[in-house]
């Protein structure tokens, strides 16, 4: 648990004029207590309900849409066929996404290289990359379809 970050995100919806329900606040904590991950509503579903099995799946999604929408949540979406989400950082990290397609598990990365990358567009265009995202698409070769992270 972040605890600036929750104190952060509670300002950011009350300016917002968004209520601060015990759905909210749970999928909240459970947003800063996983960074980094990607999570689909029914695998926040799943565990979430184990401490407020009050919760409903229709709050979760309505909620995560909203948090994007407010941009302290990321949404990943391919093909239409896969949307996840995660708590989105502060800092300006280079992360890149590697979506496993048999799974459908997205694993967050950091590579060096794309700090070269965007010193390279500086230097050819002229073009100061502020952030980005990066989503490569392939299979793990452990996976099975269990998952594989
Ligand atoms: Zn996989």
């Amino acid at each position: 648990m972040i605890p600036d970050k929750l104190v952060s995100i509670n300002d950011l919806l009350i300016k917002s004029g968004t209520k601060l329900t015990w759905q909210r606040k749970a999928l909240i904590r459970f947003l800063i207590d996983h960074p980094d991950e990607y999570f689909n509503t029914e695998e926040i579903y799943d565990r979430v309900r184990i401490m407020y099995p009050a919760i409903g799946r229709a709050t979760i999604y309505r909620n995560m849409e909203l948090y994007t929408g407010l941009r302290f949540v990321e949404k990943m979406t391919y093909e239409s066929k896969i949307t996840r989400y995660r708590l989105r950082r502060d800092e300006q990290q280079m992360l890149h996404n590697l979506l496993c397609l048999r799974c459908k598990k997205v694993k967050v990365v950091q590579a060096d290289w794309a700090q070269e990358m965007s010193m390279q567009l500086l230097k050819e265009h002229g073009f100061s990359v502020l952030n980005h995202q990066l989503t490569f698409t392939g299979f793990f070769q452990n996976c099975n379809d269990e998952g594989c992270l």
